[in-house]
């Protein structure tokens, strides 16, 4: 009865749909700031801490918000992840991601650029059009360090169109990574049928891993599983030395986090490269 009273409480709400008219208009707001080049792209190094070497960057978006100052995704990603917003924004940070790569290419940085896809994105029926309309313009040589990361949520329950995306796509040269490895809905099907080139162990057990043995057991486990699968293995959330030392102990040599550095702009992330090559 209290179960029915509730949802007959949030039906008739009037906060609710006060709640659904501010979303909307927040929403209405994101498009047009989408429209105006509002958003950007921040890099994080993504380190191989045993060569010494800059494997890749992930872009992270941001929201340059004329009155607020720069947005972290988590403060307006989740409002648009149920509606068709987050595809368009989501194609626009592909389509900025490719210029970066070229832009760097063009001053002699070949870099990998690892871009996030919502399960929203990669559901859409024409997905891989889209892709390739974006993709058209680059030579192969700016294509090929184009990865794509995808979070494992219940959306991905439709395992075998995903997995015809993800077969399509690496036949173009296109790399994936199942981010986020072991939270939310993650199921080693996925491992099975997608074939990741990377896993990437999710940041909460990179945090707890130096106090808490069941963290290290579980980062110990999926290094072991990554390379029984040969697919690389990242740890995210990287932020000490002696975090650092332990995943390099454990055979976990890519790693990512504030220890090495923060998410950068553009220019500031070549410069920070320019450290490993004098
Ligand atoms: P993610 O893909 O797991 O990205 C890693 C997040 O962890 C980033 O947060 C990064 O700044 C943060 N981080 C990196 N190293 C550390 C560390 O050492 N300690 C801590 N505490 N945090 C660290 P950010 O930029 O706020 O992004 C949050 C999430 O938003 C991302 O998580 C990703 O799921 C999503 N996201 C970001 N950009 C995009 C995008 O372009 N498209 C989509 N669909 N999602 C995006
Ligand atoms: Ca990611
Ligand atoms: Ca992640
Ligand atoms: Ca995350």
């Amino acid at each position: 009865a209290k179960q029915s009273g509730k949802n007959c409480y949030a039906l008739f709400d009037p906060s609710a749909d006060q709640r659904r008219k501010a979303n909307s208009t927040a929403i209405r707001k994101m498009a047009s700031a989408i429209e105006s080049g509002q958003f950007l792209l921040h890099y994080q190094p993504l380190v191989d801490c045993r060569r010494g070497r800059v494997r890749a960057a992930e872009a992270l978006v941001r929201w340059n918000h004329p009155l607020m100052g720069l947005l972290a995704p988590g403060e307006f990603l989740p409002l648009i992840e149920h509606d068709d917003l987050i595809v368009q924004l989501g194609e626009r940070t592909i389509a900025d991601a490719l210029a970066q790569i070229e832009a760097w290419r063009v001053t002699g940085l070949e870099m990998d650029v690892a871009v996030n896809i919502s399960a929203r994105q990669l559901h859409q029926r024409d997905f891989l059009d889209h892709l390739d309309r974006l993709l058209a313009p680059y030579p192969p040589e700016t294509v090929r360090h184009l990865k794509l990361e995808i979070v494992e949520t219940a959306a991905l329950d439709d395992i075998n169109a995903v997995a015809d995306i993800v077969t399509a796509c690496q036949r173009l040269g296109i790399r994936f990574s199942l981010d986020d490895f072991g939270t939310g809905y993650s199921s080693l099907i996925h491992l099975k049928r997608l074939a990741p080139a990377a896993l990437k162990i999710d940041q909460t057990f990179i945090a707890d891993m130096l106090d808490d043995s069941m963290d290290l057991a579980i980062v110990e486990g999926v290094v072991g599983m990554a390379q029984a699968f040969r697919c690389d293995i990242v740890a995210e959330g990287v932020e000490s030395i002696d975090q650092i030392l332990m995943l390099l102990e454990l055979g976990c040599d890519n790693m990512q986090g504030f220890g090495l550095s923060r998410p950068l702009p553009p220019d500031s992330f070549q410069d920070w490269v320019r450290q490993f090559t004098p």
